[in-house]
């Protein structure tokens, strides 16, 4: 087990750009193991590498129902169906939003071997795939919600202790509450 220390809203990294990843070695590998690690000391459902402040283009899932990882991923939505439901993250502790998703996405990419993925999501799974192939893009959850909802979403991460203490990194579990994406339990 290596769990590492969750980067916070605040930290540039989830801002940034992930890059390509080019090089599939033991280092992929551990840092696969590090995130199914990290993101289930959380109890989240999907966790992207920027998250534990790696730039590169890697996120893990585990929604109960199908669990894995994938490497420069990227999706198409199927079809024109949404879903809304509440969405959180381990980088924005204790806040859940209704967020608006593509109900059905084609997922492709490859696994850390550099092999071929790809697959048909539909609910919670599409939901995890946009929310972390965001994250590879310097995008968070809160972006996608409507203006009012983002505005609210700003003044609580503003009010938050965490924030207001200029912490960007959290180490230790326990801290969130946030459901999915976040805390389940
Ligand atoms: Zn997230």
């Amino acid at each position: 087990m290596t769990i590492q220390p969750v980067r916070l809203f605040g930290d540039p990294i989830l801002r940034a750009r992930a890059s390509e990843v080019t090089e599939f070695d033991r280092e992929l590998r551990q840092l696969v193991t590090d995130l199914v690690d990290t993101m289930h000391d959380d109890g989240g459902v999907g966790m992207a590498a920027p998250q534990i402040g790696v730039g590169l283009r890697v996120f893990v899932y585990d929604t109960g129902d199908s669990a894995g990882h994938l490497v420069n991923p990227a999706y198409t939505v199927i079809g024109d169906e949404e879903q809304v439901g509440p969405e959180g993250c381990l980088s924005i502790p204790g806040l859940r939003y209704d967020t608006r998703r593509a109900l059905r996405v084609r997922v492709s990419g490859v696994d850390y071997d550099g092999a071929p993925v790809a697959f048909d999501a539909e609910e919670l799974l599409a939901r995890c795939v946009q929310h972390e192939t965001d994250h590879l893009d310097g995008v968070l959850f809160i972006d996608r919600l409507d203006p009012a909802a983002r505005k609210e979403a700003m003044r609580a991460i503003r009010e938050s202790d965490w924030f207001e203490a200029g912490i960007t990194v959290r180490t230790g579990h326990g801290a969130g509450q946030t459901g999915p994406f976040g805390r389940t339990r």
